[in-house]
């Protein structure tokens, strides 16, 4: 980028303190946790934008769109910068797009939809859904951070997921504004079905800038954690509440000893060598759960009311890729796998990858709906990383074994498992994107077709 290209997006956008040039901010706005995997950190730790605009409107997104198409400059958009993939990392420099000052929350409509701006923080989303009446379907353990854009963008699922599925499930996301890479950018609107043209796709084929997300009535909830002496015994309690209708849930976790270990700040609720299961359950439902529990052979060692993202201490900040992140923190060598066991055979999967991997794979499982209504053993297990290659024999020997693997080591759409089959996401960014400048390299299998290349 030239000095005349800065000077003018500066003069498009209303606030010159919004154009950040200041190479230390721009460089920390084009970074997101791909550190999380060796391979990415090395892949991308020198990459950075060259400039970030901090927009608060569609015009001024237009605006910025207009410029970059013209002098063929590269769009990242970006929400919170939590996701793990280096999804938000620009590959080709130019301008990171930082959406999180758009902010507005519309509308909660009476019959339970979001309408809002794409950088409002889901954490204050859940907070208003829930003063109607309301709360979210499913939302990342990040909650408090993440955009809803960002969500869409890049995310999958959470918590939630376990009654409500993933967020391209049961018609969730109701409908998407984005603006496109075209001359002159347009204003599309995605409904239904369409959603999936733009869902998922990191930023390549449009910018979000508007969501319609469907909600659902809010529940009453109580946090509760049980340690079992094993692994088994722990899935199998966790697996009973998951997959029946008589349990009012939103989150159903299981840890492998010595994963529980890693949770400095809630220490208290874990036992020495003892699998960990934390719910979310339905308040009035408390009581029967820590019952059946200690029925089962389980030591309830937390059993309390939940008040909201504010809760001490919330369980919720130890699921999902929390997890992970406790993990790495307590040591470094850790890093993860995302992988779907089969309901029925998980015993004999879990069994054939410790007799060849023993405790280099821990196993942290999130159970969670399925499209078809079915409730899966998901599973985000840790990993000890020493190469490489050792950890394509795992992914390998995963998917040998019928263990789904979303490989979170990849820093492509196509490679990271929810690329849609069908080819919409790509279609559309031939539509939406036809020079490839919006998070170029990201999604790989994109070819620019015109002579310039
Ligand atoms: C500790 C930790 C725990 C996590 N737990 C979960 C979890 O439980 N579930 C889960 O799904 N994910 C999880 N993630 C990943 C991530 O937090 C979520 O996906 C989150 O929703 C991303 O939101 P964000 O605003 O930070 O997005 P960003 O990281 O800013 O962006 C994500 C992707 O979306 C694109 N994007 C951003 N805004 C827009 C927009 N307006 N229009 C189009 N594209 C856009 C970006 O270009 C990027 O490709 C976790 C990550 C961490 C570090």
């Amino acid at each position: 980028m030239t000095a005349a290209d800065i000077a003018a997006l500066t003069e498009r956008i209303a606030d010159p303190a919004r154009v950040i040039t200041n190479p230390q901010i721009v460089q920390r706005l084009s970074h997101d946790f791909y550190w999380y995997s060796p391979i990415l950190k090395q892949q991308l730790d020198d990459k950075t934008a060259e400039l970030a605009v901090q927009v608060v409107n569609t015009e001024e997104i237009v605006h910025v769109l207009t410029y970059c198409n013209a002098h063929e400059i590269s769009v990242t958009v970006r929400g919170a910068g939590t996701g793990n993939y280096g999804q938000a990392v620009p590959l080709a420099g130019g301008v990171v797009l930082d959406m999180v000052a758009m902010d507005k929350i519309v509308e909660i409509t009476s019959d339970g939809v979001a309408i809002c701006e794409a950088g409002v923080r889901l954490g204050a989303l859940e907070v208003a859904a829930r003063e109607s009446g309301w709360e979210l379907r499913c939302y990342p353990s990040t909650v408090v951070k993440a955009a809803v854009g960002g969500f869409l963008g890049g995310g999958s699922g959470g918590i939630g997921s376990v009654a409500h599925g993933g967020l391209r499930d049961f018609g969730t996301v109701r409908a998407i504004e984005v603006v496109t890479m075209e001359d002159p950018p347009r204003i599309v609107l995605h409904e239904g079905q369409a959603v999936h043209d733009v869902l998922h796709a990191w930023g390549t084929n449009g910018i979000i800038t508007k969501v319609w997300l469907a909600l659902t009535p809010a529940v009453d909830w109580a946090q509760c954690v049980v340690a079992f002496d094993t692994f088994e015994a722990a899935f199998t309690f966790s697996e009973a509440v998951a997959v029946s209708d008589a349990w009012t849930k939103r989150l159903v976790t299981t840890f492998e000893w010595p994963i529980p270990s890693c949770f400095a700040p809630i220490a208290l609720y874990t036992r020495k060598d003892k699998a960990l299961v934390f719910f979310m359950i339905a308040a009035p439902q408390l009581e029967s759960l820590a019952a059946a529990a200690v029925k089962a052979g389980g030591e309830v060692t937390l059993a309390d009311a939940y008040t909201g993202l504010k809760t001490a201490p919330l369980l919720s900040d130890y699921t999902w890729n929390h997890t992970t992140l406790w993990a790495i923190k307590q040591d470094g060598a850790f890093t993860y796998l995302q992988c779907g066991f089969d309901p029925q055979n998980a015993r004999a999967q879990f069994a054939a990858l410790k007799a060849k991997f023993g405790n280099e794979i821990l196993f942290h499982i999130e159970w969670m709906k399925r499209g078809d209504n079915t409730v899966v053993p998901g599973s985000i297990p840790l990993v000890r990383f020493t190469t490489e290659a050792r950890l394509n024999e795992m992914i390998d020997f995963c998917r040998s074994i019928g263990v789904s693997v979303a490989n979170p080591h990849v820093n492509n759409v196509e490679g990271g498992g929810r690329y849609r089959e069908d080819n919409v996401q790509l279609l559309t960014k031939y539509k939406y994107d036809p020079k490839g400048l919006l998070n170029p390299g990201k999604m790989v299998t994109f070819q620019r077709m015109d002579a310039a290349v």
